[in-house]
């Protein structure tokens, strides 16, 4: 590819990454990878002047504003910071500032970057507002969420206007908690601090940020000069008087080297601070020398912000075990010396398949370096051999860890492809576990497993034992005991469910959710069920041969049945729990229903549910054949249609007046 079209495909990329990390709050990728492109794109551009836009993601401060909020325009735009990564960088910017103001030592204010959300306040005595900081120009109008962080005055004693500027973050405990809190409701859990306090505060409604326990530092004071102030330290000092919070870490330093030792000793106490930091801003004291150092159209040329490298750490690669997917799919993962990385204890980290340890060149035995990407995923980066003893030479396994059955090659990846492996039952276990079938709460694809790989379950009834491996697995990556106590207990939970659910959740051929609710409805319990004839099952409507062949050849096989009486033992419900429309008539009994429009009490399904089980056929579209159209808001065409037809109509109303 030639420079030009990489500059284009570089813009695109950073364009997209901006989109994720200021839109989404949900970065694809490290910071690191993203700096690293930047650098690229800067680089190249240089080089080639005539490829110069103002829209280039190098020359715009990267955030975008969202619609949702109200838009405020800053009195003066709020910047980002160029980047220092070594200490190049640091003398080069230090030399460009000398530049300008003459060859002597400046003056530098040392800071904490915090890792947050850079925030904008104005006061006239009271707060006027609070703004996010947008694309730069433009922010987003977030007062209400703002106002909820405890240590931000409302109001000042100092009644001319003035704007201050700082940042709003998360503590590294506020953000474990949170984090752990919604990994034990299976919810997504925040990938740094960063992403934490921007999701919290561009939250639409307030009482969600009012839980978030966020907190603030104040670094900016705008029109410090408009009170006299000339130099930045003195504009912290006064906004300490006025009550904001500032950060007491700061220091001042005479000179470039100063700067450099600064960082040294923050680099090394950055793990000891409360809250994150991704570096240290660096900015020149003297204020009334801004303008004559100048700005670019996306930086002031008066500070930059040095960032700290990725957390990386080098542990030893003890083994490389395998673990078998619900495809078959067959992944080589680490085992590491335990070791704490961007802090949290990592042993097991996925080494994806054959092609990226043969890359990498990974040998048991060998040094690695590891790095948790975007503070989440622990991610083996490369290896460290050590030439006087090398680890042992990788080699795929080539048959299948849990059956033997010779492995298959599909592009990168190895699968096992034996129909009867063991491991198919993962699959078999998602499906029993799913929202449709027992509808068990955090068994998901990952979950299941990485339980089944574990060896805690091999099979169905497995699942309803595994309280037995609760200490097991709360040693394992990613659990805690709040979060396996939630899943135990909505395993025990769904033992109540009705049995059409079970019946589903056994994965029986030809047997769908309808079906099975079809079927529990007739027989009301699994055992009269399991009694039926191939010919009583097929005197049901909806029930051909290929159903009721498929049911009884199930029933009959001693290990369905040995699954069966192993639920039972276990204390699941085989009995049918709901309406019975076959025995008692109501108004929708052998009815066919069109539900059109929006209704506020139920969701499509969840009518369509009720409705079944009060023995309705319910179809989508409206036909002569159709006898009742329950209609909710915004219903369209349908709606016309039988009225046209003369079908009986419903509100909801009505309809739920049935349900009464
Ligand atoms: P930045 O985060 O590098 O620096 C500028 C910001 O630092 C300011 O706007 C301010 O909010 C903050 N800050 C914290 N402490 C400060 C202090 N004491 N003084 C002054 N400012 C302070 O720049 P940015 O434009 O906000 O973001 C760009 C960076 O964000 C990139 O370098 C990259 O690391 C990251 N990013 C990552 C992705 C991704 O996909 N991973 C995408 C976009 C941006």
């Amino acid at each position: 590819m030639d420079e030009i079209e990489r500059i284009k495909e570089l813009r695109d990329t950073l364009n997209q990454y901006n989109y994720e990390y200021y839109v989404l709050d949900n970065p694809s990728v490290d910071d690191s990878v993203y700096d690293t492109l930047m650098q690229e794109l800067m680089r190249l551009e240089q080089a080639h002047p005539e490829m110069y836009s103002a829209t280039s993601p190098s020359q715009r401060v990267g955030g975008i504003v969202v619609d949702s909020f109200n838009k405020i325009v800053h009195k003066r735009a709020m910047l980002s910071l160029a980047n220092a990564f070594n200490e190049d960088d640091l003398r080069d910017f230090d030399r460009k500032i000398k530049d300008v103001v003459g060859d002597h030592d400046i003056q530098y204010m040392c800071e904490m970057k915090i890792d947050g959300l850079g925030m904008a306040l104005l006061y006239r005595g009271e707060l006027v507002y609070a703004a996010t900081r947008g694309d730069g120009v433009t922010g987003e109008d977030v007062t209400t969420n703002v106002i909820t962080i405890k240590s931000i005055p409302s109001h000042i004693a100092e009644n001319q206007e003035m704007e201050v500027r700082g940042e709003v973050f998360m503590s590294k405990k506020t953000l474990k908690e949170l984090n752990e809190e919604r990994a034990a409701n299976h919810e997504s859990t925040f990938a740094n601090a960063r992403n934490a306090a921007a999701g919290s505060i561009r939250q639409l409604d307030s009482s969600i940020s009012a839980k978030r326990n966020l907190d603030a530092f104040w670094y900016y004071f705008v029109n410090a000069s408009d009170f006299g102030i000339r130099y930045h330290s003195d504009a912290l000092s006064k906004l300490d008087e006025l009550g904001f919070k500032t950060n007491h870490e700061r220091r001042i330093c005479h000179g470039i080297d100063e700067v450099i030792s600064y960082i040294a000793e923050y680099t090394e106490k950055r793990e000891s601070l409360s809250y994150d930091i991704d570096g240290i801003v660096i900015k020149v004291d003297d204020m009334s020398l801004y303008d004559a150092i100048g700005y670019t159209a996306k930086t002031p040329r008066w500070a930059i912000a040095y960032k700290f490298p990725p957390e990386e750490v080098v542990t030893k690669l003890v083994d490389i075990i395998y673990t078998v997917g619900r495809t078959g799919k067959i992944t080589p993962n680490a085992v590491l010396n335990p070791v704490r990385v961007a802090g949290s204890l990592v042993q097991r980290a996925t080494l994806h398949n054959e092609d990226f340890v043969t890359e990498k060149h990974l040998r048991v035995g060998d040094d690695v370096v590891l790095r948790k990407a975007g503070d989440v995923i622990p991610e083996v980066v490369r290896s460290i051999p050590n030439p006087d003893n090398y680890g042992e030479e990788f080699k795929m396994i080539d048959v299948c860890p849990v059956c033997g059955t010779p492995l298959t090659k599909i592009d990168a990846m190895h699968f096992c492809l034996n129909p009867h492996c063991e491991a198919r039952k993962i699959e078999g276990m998602i499906h029993f576990s799913s929202r449709d079938a027992m509808d068990i709460n955090g068994m998901g694809e990952r979950v299941v497993e990485q339980f089944f790989n574990q060896g805690f379950i091999r099979n169905i009834p497995d699942i309803y034992r595994l309280y037995e491996h609760r200490d097991e697995i709360i040693a394992l990556d990613g659990w805690q005991s709040k979060s396996i106590d939630n899943l135990l207990y909505a395993i025990e939970n769904s033992k109540k469910q009705s049995v059409d659910r079970l019946l589903f959740g056994l994965g029986i051929k030809e047997v769908g959710a309808k079906m099975s609710k079809t079927l529990a409805r007739k027989y009301l319990n699994l055992d009269a069920l399991m009694a039926a004839t191939e010919e009583e099952l097929m005197e049901i409507p909806d029930v051909g041969p290929v159903v009721a062949s498929s049911l009884c050849s199930y029933f009959k096989d001693l290990i369905n049945q040995q699954t069966i009486e192993e639920l039972r033992n276990l204390g699941l419900n085989f009995d049918y729990l709901g309406a019975i429309s076959s025995n008692s008539e109501t108004p929708f009994s052998g009815k066919t229903v069109v539900l059109t429009g929006t209704l506020s009490s139920y969701g499509r399904k969840e009518a369509t549910e009720i409705l079944e089980s009060l023995g309705a056929k319910v179809t989508s579209s409206v036909s002569k054949a159709t006898d009742i159209v329950i209609a909710g808001v915004e219903a369209g065409s349908k709606l016309d249609k039988a009225h046209e037809l003369n079908i009986t109509v419903m509100d909801e109303e009505e309809f739920l007046s049935y349900l009464k």
